[in-house]
């Protein structure tokens, strides 16, 4: 479901400039901007509360996605839920932390490098990406941490890099 209104080009343009190429092109997902629920997108459910409409942007994982959805159009998704002056390129790189984390199936976790990314460890992750792309990442990222994201597809088969995590730091099953 790959639909941008008129207005969101520069800003998700910007956003994309700004993430390596070698995360950009090994993860797949869509933009979404409008009605999530309109579009058919997600199901109303007591997950996906109508009051979502209020946060700035919301990574849709397939697994979440509508069972109305055909399977062909469950591919992982952004959403944008402000008009473009409402948001800014940091937030659609947070969201693409969180498209990178399922990706990488949600193992990995880090020294929470802000209050918010104290909430879980989904948000513990997309504000590590966010550091990470950032001047603070010597500040709040520890340099396994830095390492962790500089060299993440470097093995030999394009797979993720998994050795420089000790087993302390991956997460516990859900
Ligand atoms: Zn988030």
């Amino acid at each position: 479901m790959e639909r941008i209104s008129h207005g969101y080009s520069e800003l998700v343009g910007s956003a994309m400039d700004h993430i390596p190429a070698f995360i950009r092109n090994q993860i797949h997902f869509h933009f979404f901007t409008g009605n999530p629920f309109n579009a058919g997108l997600i199901d109303r459910s007591e997950y996906y509360k109508e009051s979502l409409l209020d946060y700035l942007a919301l990574y849709v994982s397939p697994y979440a996605q509508s069972k109305h959805l055909p399977k062909i159009l469950k591919v992982p998704t952004i959403v944008l839920l402000q008009k473009p002056d409402g948001l800014d390129r940091e937030v659609i790189v947070h969201e693409v932390g969180h498209a990178l984390d399922e990706y990488l199936d949600n193992q990995f976790t880090f020294n929470p490098v802000s209050e918010y990314a104290k909430t879980d460890d989904y948000e513990n992750f997309a504000e590590a990406f966010l550091v990470w792309l950032s001047f603070s990442k010597y500040l709040l990222l520890k340099p396994e941490d830095i390492y962790f994201f500089d060299h993440l597809f470097e093995s030999a088969n394009g797979s993720p890099i998994w050795c420089n995590r000790i087993p302390g730091e991956v997460r516990n099953e859900r």
